[in-house]
């Protein structure tokens, strides 16, 4: 049996960009994942060639200026920006808030009118926020939270925002301009060809495994390289001996419609509590599509089981210590690393997980490799 340099357990954007280097660096990787197809959740599914985003809309956004020109090295980026819009009960909205979405809330024009109506429905919650309903009210006014945040935030967590803590919402993107880009990052956009044209070149020179759960062999897997690199949830490394660890998770629903455009842009968030779905994504228009037909997914949060695909951590104090504990077990583990989302249950954008995994190039084959 052949013998490696290293294994990498899964073969998402953290495995993949430290493969890269490896194999760069000379070095031979073995990438085992369970699944049929390679690039975790950035995987596309091609659809009558529009490219599906298959575990939820991806777009790439950092203000990381090596990032950038590491991506770029893989894939050519068009020029998406993400200006989602929000249908309140039919009212559209644009997001993030900002005046447009404030001159369609209340027929004004200026950014003084603005603050001055936020600033007096903010007025209400005098004291700390003592939850989430309370927090949001205080950060952007009472209008704007019932009709774009409340709802929606409900169905995300499965909870009344006055159950949820006030800390999920530190702070709301409020601009007082006319600017619906949803992210400040100085760069944005879609690989041309879609993810899989990054996913390709990321694993370019391993040797893969799909199909094959780690975990089902673990020793096997393991003894078939000198180190090992797992980005598999950490839980079940350790045999949940220390329990589970909680998700939300989602549901996706698509259908391929026989018309040119559905929705006229990528994303929609559907902000009243009554429809059961947070967001319907348009696929084409993330690479300005021109064909007949299109893909849209409706998104649904749902209540995560063990068994359900992990998507976002419940990163609450409960949570938070099972973590610490199986993050202290992982330091004992001899001759690997673990990293990644599920390997560090955090929610990490694209960008910050590529910055981890140089993170770890640098540690394990030299700083000179970045
Ligand atoms: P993953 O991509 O999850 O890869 C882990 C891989 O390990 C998977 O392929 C999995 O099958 C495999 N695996 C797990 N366990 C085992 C095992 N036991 N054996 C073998 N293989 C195993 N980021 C952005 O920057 N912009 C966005 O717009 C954006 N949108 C998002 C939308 C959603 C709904 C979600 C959930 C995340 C979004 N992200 C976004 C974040 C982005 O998905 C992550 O940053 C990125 O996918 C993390 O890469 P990873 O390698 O850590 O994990």
């Amino acid at each position: 049996m052949k013998h490696y340099d290293y294994v990498l357990v899964g073969s998402g954007l953290f495995a993949g960009t430290f493969a890269w280097h490896a194999v760069k660096a000379g070095k031979s990787c073995l990438v085992i994942e369970k699944r049929e197809h390679m690039g975790g959740n950035i995987y596309c599914e091609d659809v009558e060639k529009i490219h599906v985003h298959k575990y939820g809309a991806h777009i790439f956004h950092t203000s990381n200026r090596k990032v950038w020109d590491f991506v770029n090295s893989l894939a050519e980026f068009n020029r998406y920006t993400n200006s989602p819009i929000a249908n309140y009960h039919g009212e559209i909205y644009n997001m993030p808030f900002n005046m447009n979405t404030f001159s369609k809330m209340w027929g004004i024009s200026t950014p003084a009118e603005a603050k001055a109506i936020i600033e007096e429905q903010r007025g209400t919650i005098t004291h700390e926020p003592r939850n989430l309903e309370e927090q949001a009210i205080s950060l952007v006014g009472k209008d704007i939270y019932e009709k774009l945040i409340r709802g929606y935030t409900q169905k995300q967590w499965g909870r009344s925002c006055k159950e949820l803590p006030a800390f999920i919402i530190k702070r709301l993107p409020v601009r007082y301009t006319y600017d619906n880009n949803y992210f400040n990052d100085r760069y944005q956009g879609i690989p041309m060809g879609g993810y899989n044209v990054i996913i390709d070149r990321l694993f370019e020179g391993c040797d893969v495994l799909l199909n094959t759960d780690f975990n089902e062999d673990r020793e096997k897997y393991k003894s078939m390289g000198d180190y090992m690199i797992y980005t598999g949830t950490v839980d079940s490394y350790f045999d949940y001996c220390y329990g589970n660890l909680e998700y939300r998770s989602l549901k996706f629903e698509s259908v391929l419609l026989d018309t040119d455009n559905y929705q006229g842009v990528a994303v929609v968030n559907y902000t009243d509590a009554e429809t059961p779905y947070t967001r319907i994504i348009e696929h084409k228009h993330f690479e300005f599509g021109t064909s007949p037909s299109t893909v849209i997914t409706k998104e649904y949060p749902v209540t995560w089981q063990p068994g359900m695909e992990p998507y976002y951590p419940v990163n609450d104090e409960k949570n938070q210590e099972i973590f610490a504990r199986y993050e202290a077990l992982a330091k004992t583990e001899k001759n690997v690393s673990f990293g990644g989302r599920l390997a560090e249950y955090k929610y990490y954008d694209m960008d910050k997980v590529i910055e981890s995994a140089f993170g770890l190039v640098e540690k394990l084959l030299g700083a000179d490799r970045i």
